[in-house]
């Protein structure tokens, strides 16, 4: 249906060998379904900033802009540099971090299924802090009821989208943080009402924390703040098995730049041992956004289609070596494509 222009940035350590997976999965989907890529890759990151004195070149930033959405492999000691830039150059206000139960990899539950939907731009994050005195800092927090309200609104859609349990989750800490929490629980349950079919509760943080271990199964959409998402979004990436395999999306009005939520792992850089997992899971979530955003539904079975030949080779035990298999990167990226079409 549609032909998407999509940045494809290439990062550091093993951020080029994932970046290169990817591209061979966007292929295979070019040339097997009626979703069409114009892939261009740009660089960022550490080995940008040592040849172009820039971590986010202006090369690369005209390639990021020219496109609909941006497939970001990880990016090293530079990543704020990158990841932050484009976050406030394109208002990508939800950051969304899926946590997922997959065959053969080490879980607190087979059956968990849950959406973390973080506000992005707000609250501690905003680096206004403060040195009283010698023995003394202060850090400023911001809580608007108009961020509250789209992450709300973010959070209630993505709830309507999902084939699931359709419960949204205000997690907050209003009990100590009258104002601020107090406006983000207020604005939540404001918005809660415009979702009848969808139900909605509200957790202290802390008892969110304690309940994710306890029963992850009951969580759909968790919708949160951004330095409780920060934390929870581990956590729950921990209950369904580490971080390896879990993607992200940072979404704004128009722009979308989804990337594996890991580090660029430089120790096993350049072996050809990297897990492309994360990277490509990031790839189904591109494909969501694309679906909803250009009514492409072909985009959404492709994604669809993505994760189960994924969960298909999880099945069978063919992963690379942090799962406990041998495949190498190349030949786990070779066995999915061969086993999509
Ligand atoms: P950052 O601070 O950028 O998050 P980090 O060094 O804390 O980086 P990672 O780079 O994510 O964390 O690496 C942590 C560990 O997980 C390393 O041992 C690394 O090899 C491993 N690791 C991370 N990503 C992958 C992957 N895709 N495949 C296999 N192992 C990985």
């Amino acid at each position: 249906m549609g032909r998407y222009n999509i940045a494809l940035v290439l990062g550091d350590g093993i951020g080029p060998e994932l970046a290169s997976s990817a591209n061979m999965i966007l292929e295979k989907i070019n040339d097997n379904t009626t979703v069409k890529f114009n892939v261009k890759t740009a660089e960022a990151g550490d080995g940008a900033l040592a040849k172009y004195g820039e971590a986010l070149p202006q090369l690369s930033m005209e390639i990021i802009k020219g496109s609909q959405g941006c497939l970001k492999a990880p990016v090293g000691e530079s990543a704020a540099d990158v990841v932050l830039v484009l976050r406030r150059l394109f208002d990508l206000y939800a950051n969304v971090r899926p946590a997922k139960s997959y065959p053969n990899v080490e879980n607190l539950s087979d059956s968990v299924d849950l959406v973390l939907i973080r506000e992005n731009t707000e609250d501690l994050y905003m680096g206004w802090e403060f040195q009283a005195d010698d023995n003394t800092a202060i850090s400023l927090r911001i809580t608007s009821k108009r961020a509250s309200e789209r992450i709300a609104k973010y959070a209630f859609e993505e709830a309507r989208l999902r084939d699931n349990k359709k419960r949204v989750v205000a997690v907050h800490k209003s009990n100590v943080l009258r104002m601020s929490d107090g406006l983000f629980a207020k604005t939540c349950r404001a918005v809660s009402q415009n979702y009848p079919n969808i139900s909605y509760n509200e957790s202290y943080v802390d008892a969110c924390a304690m309940n994710l271990i306890r029963n992850p199964d009951e969580f759909d959409v968790i919708l949160t703040s951004n330095l409780y998402g920060d934390i929870l979004s581990d956590e729950a990436a921990q209950v369904v098995g580490g971080l390896g395999l879990a993607p992200c999306a940072n979404i704004g009005e128009s722009f979308g730049l989804f990337e594996p939520v890991h580090g660029a792992a430089f120790d096993i850089a350049g072996k050809n041992q990297a897990n492309p997992s994360g990277m490509l899971l990031s790839i189904k979530m591109l494909l969501e956004w694309l679906s909803n955003k250009y009514s492409d539904n072909d985009a959404f079975r492709t994604g669809q289609h993505l994760e189960s030949c994924l969960v298909e080779m999880f099945r069978n035990n063919q992963t690379t070596k942090d799962l406990g298999g041998k495949l190498t990167t190349n030949e786990f990226t070779k066995l999915l494509s061969l086993s999509m079409y």
